[in-house]
């Protein structure tokens, strides 16, 4: 490790930032419409000119005019002890890489994020029209003319005015870059930068995002030690590492007593993450934040950032305490010192897939925080204490007066969020008693992707941009890899020509092109290993390759140490990484951004959604008089009336409990008016209420243990209605997951609208990207880490991918990709979407790719659609699951337990959890069937005799007898029509199918009516 000059990289900030924000130019030529007017297709079998916008005349733009106008040539920035233009020096002719500091903004950085990002996707297959997908293929926006030069030239001012303040030193670098980054974002992020399809799921903004935070991190590196770096003569040499600020949000979430402390804390995180974010972004110029999730925040930085290897990561640079000091600073003065952040960075790649691994081991990484020596003694404990504080659950509390165990510091943190609800009041409650159903239920939901392999680049191997002949092609390029003639051919000559970029085919011979898709996609990353073990070429003591065949570090492959075998691999490995689509930083980050906007697009709308009615959004304000004398120590105070909760706030008394609940006890006959009432729009008018005014009221102090309640006598003067949001955020959407609370009884409608909004998003990957449901039910009253603590294992975190696998056969699988695609929109389909992103891992039967899935399992897996299927295929998909359980005891979490081999739970009598969501069908069905009165208590005699008969019955062909007969006599199945409709509840298709299940089948089937029974009667009450 050699010294880092800090110093020169803190004196050097504003020239860094100068031009990581000139970087973000590059691409506005492909914001004039001309470069969509004229696409001419020149391959001979499909040669033909495109014109994306015919109805619209071109219009001139000159990139370097436009630079000019905004006064960027007016702009100097000093780099390595040289006075540079940002418009001559850095822009003007960029792609040239005329000097230094071009070669390494268009070779080191621009390069890995358009030409390799993009492949190279036939020229024949250009989008039907220009669309931008999401980066699982479906639709997001038509790209139209609007979004084009209109667009650039609206912002041309704002720009020129923030240029204006960077000349003159009054650019304000936090507001005004974000600013800067914002207008490029609305230039940008509604355009494509290639109209082949499918690399249509990026979108400018996605590229210039990464290739200024590459290329900032690139210049950071340079000033902090260039001993060691080669940028500028081998610009491809470059490398970044990834720093990880890893705390456990969840943990924060689970110390809610009540939903106050649980904002407080999820607020502050997003202050910790801005506050870190400013600092390595702005104060250091490290590089950019690249992702955020519940496991931390995740910066692109310099790779000689990184300090001492510990375990897979490595710790950050010595010389780079001080940055360390000011993170962990700001952990310890916005949590008061409960928390600290492990902090390591990843090998350095040329990538981001380093970064899947780093959350992948978030977990063990929390226990390795970055504490104090002296931290318990930091925390502001209470004087006289009785024990540990309830919320934070480490400093010592005094119990005073209060109902609950509570430190001051956490009860000064509730005391603030309680203003803070008065004045938010018509956004989210957070109050559990404005959330429970009409039954007093709440539930708390966690939705997570299953996204790792994804993240880590392992699943994009199974999207392809180009498809071929492939043995025929593997074959070929085998032969031609084997001998030094066939290496030294151009690229036009060989087999591959069509899947290289065109400006190479001439350029390049197939060895030095094989050398740099292979070393370029790997290097530093987890392939790297794979290849070396798979040529043998790997020393296991020494944990590093042996450099015989390939060296990394040099670029050079030994072809003379290549036996045939090795050639086949390298062979299959250069046609993989020819055909998938590549991992790139920008495709990577579409990918988390796609998860991430479907949970933030649910949540945006998520009133609708639950289909929640007007009415039930609506709060009572009382206006009061206080009668007593003593009225001025009575406010901001919690009080009950009739059982019904208000808190007081000059003179005026909120309903904290739901308004199903508070015409429970005023005016029961209209509440049964409003359930018949299926308008979701119908309102409550404030007429409803006009007889409570001038009643008087005795209310009493609300505490939950009883003592010295103190009463107050008052009077209503007037009442008013109030909206809010019945909702209570726990964990803010993230790429990997969402964690909140609802009325129970909005389950139903919750997973019937996921399953819908699934399919719109995600409907060429179907069973490649699961998504998995955890419902946690508890009473209103029972504190929020009750459920929130059973949430964190209904997740099943510790699930390793290949157990949430499942083996369908090739007709099954199609019959379900014939449902999702159903929502496919016509762009799509014309474009022929599922041959690029609809391959499964086939485990019967040969496919069409032979690929290295998973780079951490060596085998190779065979990947095919399933347009061909014959009878005997297999293919194995990954389903979205639900599961739930009822807290009707604070143990009940124990019950959630996943077996590691099954991702199912141990408890025998739920096994059958989680169910696939596609199965949610099922209880659909039931609840229709038992839903009357009747045959609700015939529903009850059925569960009885399950219940005492499951567990004590050897006999399995009797018990099936005896349970047969039962649903018969119960049930009253008296014909074939019955008996079949009947037997649909339970998956089976006719009462032959239910009446030939396997003993252990039917033990599924009586386990899943007990599942049923739970959901819809012990639960929900509707059955
Ligand atoms: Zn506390």
């Amino acid at each position: 490790m050699t010294n880092l000059n800090i110093d020169t990289l803190i004196k050097n900030r504003d020239e860094i930032l100068k031009a990581e924000i000139a970087s973000f130019f590059i691409l506005l030529e492909k914001t004039n419409i001309n470069k969509w007017k004229n696409i001419n297709v020149r391959k001979e079998s499909c040669k033909r000119k495109i014109d994306y916008f015919p109805e619209c005349n071109k219009l001139d733009f000159n990139f370097d005019n436009f630079c000019k106008e905004v006064n960027l040539d007016k702009l100097s920035f000093s780099f390595n002890g040289k006075n540079l233009n940002l418009f001559n020096d850095l822009l003007k002719d960029w792609r040239s890489g005329k000097n230094d500091i071009q070669k390494i903004l268009t070779r080191g950085c621009e390069n890995i994020n358009s030409g390799i990002d993009k492949g190279s996707p036939d020229d024949c297959n250009q989008l039907p029209e220009l669309y931008i997908s999401n980066a699982f293929g479906s639709l997001r926006k038509i790209v139209n003319k609007e979004s084009l030069d209109k667009n650039r030239e609206s912002c041309k001012e704002d720009i020129k005015k923030l240029i204006e303040k960077l000349r003159n030193n009054t650019f304000k670098f936090k507001n005004d870059r974000k600013q800067f980054k914002d207008i490029f974002c609305n230039i940008y992020s509604s355009l494509l930068s290639d109209s082949r399809f499918p690399i249509n799921d990026v979108t400018l903004y996605e590229q210039a995002y990464m290739t200024a935070t590459m290329f900032k991190s690139a210049l950071a590196a340079m000033l902090l030690d260039n001993s060691n770096l080669n940028y500028v003569d081998n610009p491809q040499s470059i490398r970044w590492s990834i720093l990880g600020i890893q705390y456990d949000k969840l943990e924060l979430a689970e110390k809610g007593l009540k939903a106050a402390s649980i904002k407080w804390y999820r607020d502050t995180a997003d202050e910790v993450d801005d506050k870190i974010k400013e600092i390595i972004e702005i104060g250091y110029t490290l590089g950019n934040e690249v992702y955020k999730d519940e496991t931390g925040i995740y910066f692109l930085v310099p790779e000689n950032a990184i300090g001492d290897k510990k375990g897979d990561f490595y710790e950050i640079h010595s010389d780079l305490n001080e940055l360390k000091e000011k993170i962990l600073n700001i952990f310890e003065n916005k949590f008061d010192g409960e928390i600290y952040p492990a902090i390591f960075l990843t090998k350095p790649s040329r990538g981001l897939m380093n970064l899947g691994h780093l959350i992948e081991k978030a977990k063990e990484n929390f226990l390795k925080q970055e504490r104090p020596e002296d931290f318990t003694e930091k925390l502001k404990h209470d004087e006289n204490p009785t024990g540990i504080c309830q919320v934070c659950r480490m400093r010592l509390a005094n119990k005073k007066n209060k109902d609950d165990l509570i430190c001051n510091v956490c009860d000064g943190r509730n005391k603030n969020r309680l203003n803070n609800w008065l004045d938010n009041r018509n956004d989210e409650t957070i109050w559990t008693g404005e959330l429970q159903d009409k039954n007093g239920k709440i539930a708390l939901v966690t939705l997570k992707f299953e996204l790792d392999k994804w993240l880590n680049g392992d699943l994009v191997n199974s999207l392809v941009v180009n498809n071929c002949n492939y043995s025929q092609t593997l074959d070929n390029l085998f032969n031609e890899l084997k001998t030094k003639n066939g290496r030294n051919k151009k690229l036009k000559n060989t087999t591959i020509s069509d899947f290289v970029d065109k400006s190479l085919r001439n350029r390049i011979n197939l060895s030095d092109y094989l050398k740099n898709i292979l070393l370029e996609r790997s290097i530093g990353h987890e392939w790297e290993k794979f290849i070396s073990k798979q040529l043998k070429d790997w020393d296991d003591t020494k944990q590093e390759s042996k450099k015989q065949k390939i060296d990394f570090e040099k670029r050079k492959i030994k072809w003379q140490n290549l036996n045939n075998s090795d050639i086949e691999f390298l062979s299959t490995l250069l046609l993989q990484f020819l055909l998938r689509k590549n991992p790139s930083p920008a495709r990577l980050r579409r990918i988390w951004e796609t998860t991430r906007e479907f949970f933030e697009e649910i949540l945006s709308n998520i009133v609708n959604i639950l289909e929640i009615p007007k009415w039930r959004q609506r709060r009572v304000i009382l206006d009061v008089e206080i009668l007593n004398s003593e009225s001025s120590d009575c406010i901001d105070k919690e009080y009950v009336y009739k059982g019904l909760h208000f808190w007081e706030k000059e003179n005026q008394l909120y309903l904290i409990d739901s308004i199903e609940q508070f015409l429970k006890v005023f005016n029961p006959a209209y509440l049964q008016e409003l359930y018949k009432n299926n308008d979701k729009d119908f309102i409550i008018s404030k007429k409803v209420f006009e007889k409570l005014i001038n009643q008087e009221w005795q209310i009493e102090e609300h505490s939950e243990q009883g003592k010295n309640k103190k009463t107050y006598n008052i009077k209503i003067t007037d009442v008013d209605l109030d909206t809010y949001k019945p909702i209570l955020s726990i964990l803010s959407p993230t790429p990997i997951s969402w964690q909140f609370a609802i009325p129970a009884d909005r389950v139903p409608v919750l997973l019937k609208k996921i399953k819908e909004r699934y399919k719109e998003n995600f409907r060429w990957v179907y069973g490649k990207l699961p998504l998995h449901i955890g419902i946690v039910v508890q009473n209103y009253k029972k504190p929020l880490y009750v459920g929130i603590k059973a949430l964190r294992n209904i997740r099943r975190d510790c699930m390793e991918w290949r157990h949430l696998g499942k083996e369908l056969p090739g007709k099954d699988l199609k019959a379900r990709q014939k449902e999702v695609f159903h929502y496919s929109a016509q762009p799509e389909k014309i474009a022929d979407c599922e041959n690029y992103y609809s391959l499964y891992e086939k485990t019967e039967g040969n496919g069409r790719y032979e690929f290295y899935l998973y780079t951490a399992d060596k085998r190779k897996q065979w990947l095919d659609t399933t347009q061909n299927t014959a009878d005997t295929d297999k293919f194995t998909i990954y389903p979205n699951t639900f599961d739930f359980e009822f807290m009707d005891t604070n143990t009940r979490r124990n019950d959630i337990y996943y077996r590691k081999d099954k991702a199912k739970r141990f408890l025998k009598i739920k096994q059958n959890r989680p169910y696939n969501l596609s199965d949610w069908q099922y209880f659909e069905k039931f609840k229709e069937y038992f839903s009357d009165e009747k045959s609700s208590s015939k529903l009850q005699t059925l569960v009885n005799i399950i219940y005492s008969k499951l567990e004590d019955w050897d006999d399995k062909e009797a018990m099936k007898r005896f349970i047969l007969s039962s649903f018969i006599n119960i049930l009253e199945l008296k014909n074939r029509k019955q008996k079949d409709d009947f037997a649909g509840i339970l998956k089976c298709n006719g009462w032959n199918k239910l009446e030939n299940l396997e003993g252990e089948e039917l033990t599924k089937c009586l386990y899943m009516i007990l599942d049923m029974f739970e959901f819809w009667h012990t639960i929900l009450k509707e059955v």
